[in-house]
């Protein structure tokens, strides 16, 4: 069994979608990390409990209030984190 949070889903997702428009910020390991925590720390977590260890594309699938919330969060994630990043140079 397994615990799976479809809103940490919907958020790398989102994340990954945000980033792919954006030339000018700092995409690093820590930055996109910085930025899914912050969002998720954001958002209400949305678990389901997964029997056979796989997860069905239908079953991570976000409501559409979910996914605008998400994308709102991310979005505002980026923004902060891009501004001030927290990685090594
Ligand atoms: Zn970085």
């Amino acid at each position: 069994m397994d615990l799976i949070n479809r809103t940490s889903h919907g958020v790398w997702q989102t994340l990954d979608e945000v980033l792919e428009q954006r030339e000018d910020i700092c995409k690093c390991e820590q930055c996109r990390y910085d930025m899914a925590c912050m969002a998720l720390n954001n958002l209400r977590p949305n678990y389901f409990v997964s029997k056979h260890g796989s997860v069905y594309a239908k079953l991570v699938e976000l409501s559409q209030q979910s996914r605008t919330d998400v994308l709102i969060e991310v979005t505002r994630a980026v923004d902060r984190v891009s501004n001030n990043p927290h990685h090594l140079d």
